[in-house]
């Protein structure tokens, strides 16, 4: 029995239906195993300008300081949407926390539900045994190098240094020697200089351990295997957008961008928890999104940074209980099936716990 105290940064859009759900969730597992979960809210995205002025306060960068793990929902909409480079974006103050925190590694585990096949836009017999998991370097590459733009033309550096890439490289080895041994490491090396230094360090850290089989694949072939076949793929390591665009495909292996979850890690604690996609504007408020890319980061918060395998355990049965029964949210609705909103969806994972 413990206390754990969790950063809620429910931000924009669908943000705070699909939070409100995991807290729901995490109470139920808190009365069965004799926890105690205790949620602070703070701000950050669209939100956050529009209250403070910016889109990462500082009010909320000291509360992850003291809380033993942060929760997100996702940040942007059209409203603070501008090509003006002048102008604050939502989107900055998650870039922003994610520098702040150091959380280098992002996970996101990729895991057909056999109850979801027929959801899904591909075949059932291309994704039936589909259990891949992306590890994303998060706080390098593009998204952080230097930007220049001028009424003419506008740049953005891709950086990285050896350390961030080994980093990353040794934190997906780990992941892959826990799991089926195969690691594919994806980059651009045929045009891009980072992605020929990156090679190099994956062929001096990933040719190591000889029990562990590792390959290089260009990035523009892994797009297109992981819809040809992506049962070949264990555990895939990539750079920052690389990894940001190959797991919203991978997504769709799930059967939708609402079932997948993530997690991002430093050497330090805490660690930040989210689904992965964004703020969906087009049905927000709606109560029609689907939480349980939220509600299964829960699980893979319990496990991996509070050590509580079995509570984590029972919000994965209670999803699985949840689909086998026929529930579904919109994005993956099927005839025969019943539809449910996103609170109902809370509702169901809680009572199944
Ligand atoms: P998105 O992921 O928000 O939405 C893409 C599509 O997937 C939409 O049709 C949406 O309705 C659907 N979708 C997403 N989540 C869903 C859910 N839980 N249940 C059912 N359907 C769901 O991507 P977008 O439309 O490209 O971006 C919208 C905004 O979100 C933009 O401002 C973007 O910058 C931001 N964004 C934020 C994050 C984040 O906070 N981590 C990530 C990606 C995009």
């Amino acid at each position: 029995m413990s206390d754990y105290n969790i950063l809620l940064l429910a931000g924009d859009g669908i943000g705070p239906e699909i939070t409100g759900e995991a807290v729901k969730v995490l109470e139920a597992v808190g009365r069965k195993f004799g926890h105690t979960f205790s949620f602070t809210e703070a701000l950050i995205g669209g939100i956050a300008i529009d209250e403070t002025g910016t889109p990462l306060p500082g009010k909320t960068l000291a509360l992850v300081k003291t809380s033993d793990a942060v929760l997100l929902g996702a940040v942007g909409g059209p409203k603070w949407d501008t090509t003006d480079p002048t102008k604050m974006r939502p989107e900055q103050g998650l870039l922003a926390l994610r520098k702040d925190m150091k959380v280098f590694a992002n996970v996101r585990p990729v895991k057909a539900y056999k109850q979801l096949l027929n959801a899904s836009t591909l075949k059932d017999e291309v994704i039936k045994d589909v259990d891949l998991v992306i590890v994303r370097e998060l706080i390098g590459g593009i998204y952080f190098g230097e930007k220049k733009r001028t009424s003419t033309s506008a740049t953005d550096t891709c950086d990285y240094d050896i350390d961030q890439i080994d980093d990353i490289l040794k934190f997906a080895y780990l992941i892959a020697k826990g799991r089926r041994k195969k690691i594919t490491s994806v980059d651009k090396a045929n045009v891009l200089e980072t992605s020929r230094l990156w090679r190099e360090r994956a062929k001096t850290i990933l040719e190591l351990d000889k029990s562990i089989q590792y390959d290089n694949m260009l990035v523009d072939n892994c797009a297109m295997q992981l819809i040809r076949n992506p049962a070949q793929f264990d555990v895939i390591v990539t750079e920052n957008m690389f990894g940001d665009i190959l797991s919203d495909e991978a997504a769709m292996l799930t059967g939708s961008i609402g079932m997948l979850s993530s997690g991002s890690f430093g050497s330090e604690k805490p660690a930040l928890f989210e689904p992965i996609h964004g703020s969906a504007p087009d049905i927000a408020g709606k109560n029609i999104a689907n939480p349980l890319g939220t509600i299964s980061s829960c699980a893979l918060m319990l496990r991996s940074s509070f050590e509580l395998d079995e509570e984590a355990d029972a919000i994965e049965k209670a999803i699985e209980a949840a689909l086998e029964k026929g529930y579904r949210t919109l994005d993956i609705m099927e005839s025969n099936k019943t539809r449910v909103l996103t609170a109902e969806m809370g509702d169901l994972i809680s009572e199944e716990i």
